[in-house]
């Protein structure tokens, strides 16, 4: 091991503050005690820096999948128009995921899920 190397194992950067120090022991992580709790809390300035840029990338289309979530909730066990629907907001384009099951289709945004019936008929559950 050169001296390059010896340097090295004890300079890091810190995964709370983002900041590189020297450690006291090569197997430290944290510049400090209290960067490791903010850090384990999810608190941390580099866990708040990358949820809001996260945030910043998926805040557009949340809120169109929230709001379709809202419109669905009021009629959760009822069948609807999807016309109705999107003159209260919803945009049927959006949703998380789909799922083939008993040879039905659902669509589902976050908890609550519907099921086309055809001729712009939506069946909504939760
Ligand atoms: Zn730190």
């Amino acid at each position: 091991m050169d001296n390059y190397e010896a340097i090295s194992l004890y300079e890091g950067e810190c995964p709370g503050c983002g900041i590189e120090f020297i450690k006291k022991r090569s197997n430290q992580v944290y510049c400090n005690s209290r960067c490791k709790n903010q850090y384990h809390n999810g608190n941390s300035r580099v866990g708040r820096i990358a949820t809001k840029e996260r945030h910043e990338i998926t805040r557009e289309v949340d809120d169109i999948l929230w709001k379709n979530r809202e419109v669905l909730l009021k009629y959760v066990g009822e069948e609807k128009n999807v016309k109705e629907l999107i003159a209260e907001g919803f945009k049927p384009n959006y949703q998380n995921y789909y799922e083939n099951k008993d040879s039905k289709t659902y669509f589902f945004i976050y908890d609550v899920k519907f099921q086309s019936l055809g001729k712009g008929i939506i069946k909504i559950f939760q």
